[in-house]
């Protein structure tokens, strides 16, 4: 950038925020960061003083970015610890388990790794169209099984305002509203058996992700997911929006937060459904057979039964 000045020390700049009218060199720009999150953590109540926290951390920027900044921010004495989930997608996934833990060195954070084959299938083994959403049910499943298991009151995840402002726009478009009304920054939990789930980026920009990870300088999988989309539509169009309206994206999530908190707790429940067990695993579904356990039998059905059985882990 030529010519623009750092508008807290006077350097050159990296970058300049339209939202905030600010320029920032490389050296304040992290500090500039952590007020943000701090304050979207204060304002939203999304953490609360003295919590057990569990990190989900894939080793792409988002993750990465949240558990250090976390770290860095920590004056509310949390319990700060790391879970990664091997996805067994082959080498991808072991670069990503190898950057995670280099992180968790340099931070000083402990990290927890699961093996999504240690429950008896791989997402390389999903042959079907759908796999992201396979990689989400899995994902979501062994976050809340393992906070559950080790004590966590809360499990974050490095959600950004841009994940889910196309989230909002794809499922309003769909006519699924009712999903607006379920977003929250900070999800309580409504069972015994389901960890309150928490998304402290959720103000934030991939873009400031990325600027804060390059920033600090910290570990990183630089590349994307084999079995990702090549683009992805909805969030083309939420950043084509940002380029003509600045701020959108923001003021969008923000709103949808608001009406969230707003619903009446009647709604909420209601769309939760009927709060029972799954038959197979016993964690809670809404049918008689959770997601989890419907996605596993179908990819092991799918392998033509040569895949192995095991219990759960
Ligand atoms: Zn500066
Ligand atoms: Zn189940």
């Amino acid at each position: 950038m030529r010519d623009v000045r750092c508008d807290k020390c006077g350097k050159p700049a990296v970058t300049t925020f339209r939202t905030y009218r600010i320029s920032l060199c490389e050296a304040c720009y992290p500090r500039f960061y952590e007020a943000l999150v701090r304050r979207s953590i204060k304002r939203h109540c999304i953490l609360r003083e003295n919590e057990r926290v569990l990190i989900a951390v894939s080793g792409g920027k988002d993750s990465v970015a949240l558990a250090h900044v976390l770290k860095k921010i920590n004056d509310f004495n949390w319990s700060l610890e790391m879970l990664h989930i091997n996805l067994g997608t082959g080498e991808y996934s072991d670069r990503a388990e190898k950057v995670v833990k280099e992180l968790s060195e340099m931070i000083e954070m402990p990290l927890l790794t699961v093996n999504l084959a240690d429950f008896g299938f791989t997402i390389k083994d999903a042959r079907m169209r759908k796999r992201c959403a396979a990689c989400g049910t899995a994902k979501r499943y062994i976050m809340n099984r393992t906070a559950r298991m080790h004590g966590f009151d809360v499990v974050v995840t490095g959600h950004t305002s841009d994940d889910i402002a196309a989230f909002a726009l794809k499922n309003i478009v769909g006519g699924n509203i009712s999903w607006i009304l379920k977003f929250k920054p900070r999800a309580e939990s409504f069972a015994e058996s389901v960890v309150t789930k928490a998304r402290p980026l959720f103000e934030r920009t991939e873009e400031e992700n990325r600027l804060y990870v390059s920033a600090e300088n910290l570990p990183l999988l630089e590349d994307r997911c084999p079995f990702a989309p090549h683009r992805d539509d909805w969030k083309d169009i939420v950043r084509e929006i940002e380029r003509r309206k600045t701020g959108f994206t923001q003021n969008f999530v923000r709103g949808i937060a608001k009406l969230a908190s707003e619903a009446s707790s009647e709604e909420t429940i209601g769309e939760r459904g009927v709060c029972g067990v799954c038959s197979v695993c016993g964690e809670v579904s809404s049918s008689d057979v959770c997601a989890f356990c419907k996605l596993r039998a179908r990819i092991v059905r799918d392998a033509g039964g040569k895949m192995w059985r095991r219990m759960m882990p």
